[in-house]
C-alpha cells in the first residue's frame, strides 16, 4: 500500500518546465503499452496515429460537452459516430444512440433505461435482469446502483451461456436479458441469435454487450472469419454497447450505445424542470463532459477508414494464431474456450503448473497480464503491436512453464500465492470486505479512524487479519486491483 501523500498547493506556481519535466519522470514504472508487453489497458496504433489524436485534443481540449447546443461541432461528430457505428452493426433506419465516457457508462445507461422502462410499463415492483455469469462486472455494478435483481445463469463446457438456464429464469419481473459479443475472460461468443429468439417469444428487450467485440466482428466477419450475426441483423437485438476506446484506437473516454429504436433509447434521458438553476436535460450520466472525447474518438475512426481497421484486425489475427499454435504445442497449457475473438484466456492441464506461477514468471520479465478466476487462468487481450512481440512472448512462456516445473515452491510464494488463495477463499463476503479495506487504505491515511464521524464515535472500523493483511500488499505492490 502507498504511503499516505501529503502535499500542500505551493505557494507560487511551478514553471511549465519543471512541470512537464517531473511529470515525464513520474511516469518511469507505468507499464510499456507501446511496446507491445501489455496485454489490455491501452489499445495502440503507432506514433503517427498518437499524434494525430493528441492535435485533436488539443483543438478542443477546453470544450464542455455539457450543453450540445454551444458546442454544434461536437454535437456534430457525436451523431456522426453513431450514424458510422449503426451502419456497422446494422442498425437500419429507426436506430438511434449516443456516445458514453466507457463502456461501463453505457452499460449502466442501458440497464438504467431498461429498469425505467419496466417500471413504466409494467408497473413492476420489482425488476430482474438476466446475466449469463460472464457477463462483465459493470452490469453487476449497475445492479447496485440502480436497485436491479440479478438472475445469474450458468455458462457450458464451451463457455457460452447455457439457453435452457435463461428459460428457465425469465419471470414476469424480467426487465432484460444480457448477452456478451465476446464475453470479455474467455473471449466467447454468447448463443446470440438462440438468446433473442427467446426473448422475442417473451417479448423481452436483449442487450448485447459488444464493448470488446464492437470494433473487431465486422472486421473479422469481411477477413473471413467464421463470425455468428450478434448485431442488429439479428431481430430481438434491442441494444449494443460497443466502446470506442478499445478496437476503436482512440484515447480513453468513448463508448457508443445504441438502440433498435428510440421507444428504447427514450428511458434513458433525464430531465429535471423545477431546480433553480433552469430547466436540466441530460442524455447520459455525466454532467460536465470532456469534449476531445468525442473529438478524438471521431478522429481516430474516420483516420482508419475501413481499410486501417482491417489492416490491423489481420495483424490481431496472426497473433493470436501464432500465440493458439504455441499453447496447443505446450501440453501443459489450454486456451479456454476456445477463444473465437481476440481475448485468450490460458489455463494450465497439470496440477503440478499453478498458472498464477507461470503469470508471476512472466510478469518478472517484463509482460503485463491479469489473472482470472474460476477457473484460474491468465487472460490476453490480444492487440495489433502484439504481432511484433508475440514470438518472444511465446518462448518466455515456455520458459515460464518450466521453471514452475522445476520449481513447485514458486506456486506457493509471491502473488500466485495471493492470487490462488484470493480465488480459493471460501468466504467471499471476507474477500469481499478485505478488498475494500485495501481502497479504504490506498485514499486513506493507514492507521487513522476509518469509521464515520457524525458525532458519534464508532470504533468498529473493518477488522484486516494479519495474514490477508500481508497478502494484500504483495497483492498491490505490483498490480492493479481489478
Ligand atoms: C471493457 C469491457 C467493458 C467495460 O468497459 P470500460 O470501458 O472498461 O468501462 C464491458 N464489457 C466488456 C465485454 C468489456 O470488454
Amino acid at each position: 500500500m502507498a504511503d499516505h501523500l501529503r502535499a500542500t498547493i505551493p505557494k507560487l506556481g511551478i514553471d511549465r518546465k519543471k512541470i512537464l519535466n517531473d511529470l515525464s519522470a513520474r511516469k518511469k514504472d507505468d507499464c510499456d503499452f507501446r511496446g507491445g508487453r501489455t496485454f489490455g489497458l491501452v489499445y495502440h496504433v503507432d506514433q503517427k496515429h498518437e499524434d494525430l489524436l493528441a492535435d485533436v485534443q488539443k483543438l478542443f481540449l477546453e470544450e464542455n460537452y455539457l450543453n450540445p447546443m454551444a458546442f454544434k461541432s461536437i454535437l456534430g461528430m457525436e451523431l456522426e459516430l453513431v450514424s458510422m457505428i449503426s451502419e456497422m452493426c446494422h442498425g437500419g433506419s429507426n436506430a438511434v444512440g449516443c456516445v458514453t465516457s466507457g463502456g461501463t457508462e453505457s452499460i449502466l445507461l442501458a440497464c438504467k433505461a431498461y429498469r425505467n422502462r419496466a417500471r413504466l410499463k409494467n408497473r413492476f415492483r420489482k425488476v430482474e435482469m438476466i446475466l449469463p455469469e460472464t457477463a462483465h462486472v459493470a452490469f453487476e455494478k449497475a445492479a447496485a446502483y440502480f436497485g436491479i435483481a440479478i438472475k445469474r445463469i450458468p455458462v457450458g463446457k464451451d463457455y457460452k451461456a447455457d439457453m435452457k438456464a435463461l428459460e428457465r429464469a425469465i419471470t414476469r419481473n424480467t426487465a432484460l436479458i444480457v448477452m456478451s459479443a465476446p464475453q470479455y475472460p474467455h473471449g466467447v461468443m454468447d448463443p446470440i441469435r438462440a438468446a433473442a429468439k427467446i426473448a422475442r417469444k417473451r417479448n423481452i428487450p436483449l442487450h448485447v454487450d459488444a464493448c470488446m467485440g464492437g470494433f473487431v466482428l465486422p472486421w473479422l466477419e469481411k477477413l473471413g472469419e467464421p463470425i455468428e450475426p450478434w448485431d442488429f441483423r439479428v431481430e430481438g437485438v434491442t441494444s449494443i454497447s460497443l466502446d470506442i476506446h478499445k478496437y476503436g484506437y482512440c484515447p480513453k473516454g468513448a463508448s457508443a450505445l445504441l438502440y433498435s429504436s428510440m421507444g428504447f433509447m427514450r428511458n434513458q434521458f433525464f430531465v429535471s424542470t423545477n431546480w433553480p438553476g433552469g430547466v436540466y436535460a441530460s442524455t447520459t450520466l455525466q454532467g460536465s463532459r470532456p469534449g476531445h472525447a468525442i473529438a478524438t474518438a471521431y478522429a481516430s475512426v474516420v483516420s482508419l477508414g475501413e481499410e486501417g481497421f482491417l489492416r490491423l484486425t489481420k495483424r490481431i489475427l496472426e497473433a493470436k494464431k501464432i500465440l493458439l499454435e504455441a499453447i496447443s504445442d505446450t501440453p501443459e497449457l489450454v486456451a479456454l474456450g476456445p477463444p473465437e475473438v481476440t481475448c485468450v484466456a490460458i489455463a494450465s492441464k497439470d496440477k503440478n503448473i499453478g498458472i498464477y506461477a507461470v503469470g508471476d514468471v512472466l510478469q518478472e520479465r517484463g509482460w503485463h497480464l491479469d489473472r482470472q478466476q474460476s477457473p484460474e487462468s491468465l487472460h490476453l487481450t490480444i492487440m495489433q503491436n502484439h504481432l511484433d512481440t508475440i514470438s518472444s512472448f511465446v518462448k518466455d512462456l515456455r520458459d515460464a512453464v518450466a521453471i514452475v516445473r522445476a520449481n513447485p515452491k514458486l506456486n506457493q510464494s509471491g502473488q500466485a500465492a495471493v492470487y490462488g488463495m484470493m480465488a480459493k477463499a471460501p468466504l467471499r463476503g471476507f474477500v469481499k470486505t478485505n478488498v475494500a479495506q485495501y481502497l479504504a487504505d490506498m485514499y486513506g491515511s493507514p492507521g487513522a479512524s476509518s469509521s464515520e464521524s457524525l458525532g458519534t464515535l464508532h470504533s468498529d472500523s473493518v477488522k484486516v487479519s494479519p495474514i490477508l493483511k500481508m497478502a494484500l500488499k504483495i497483492f498491490g505492490k505490483k498490480s492493479t486491483l481489478r
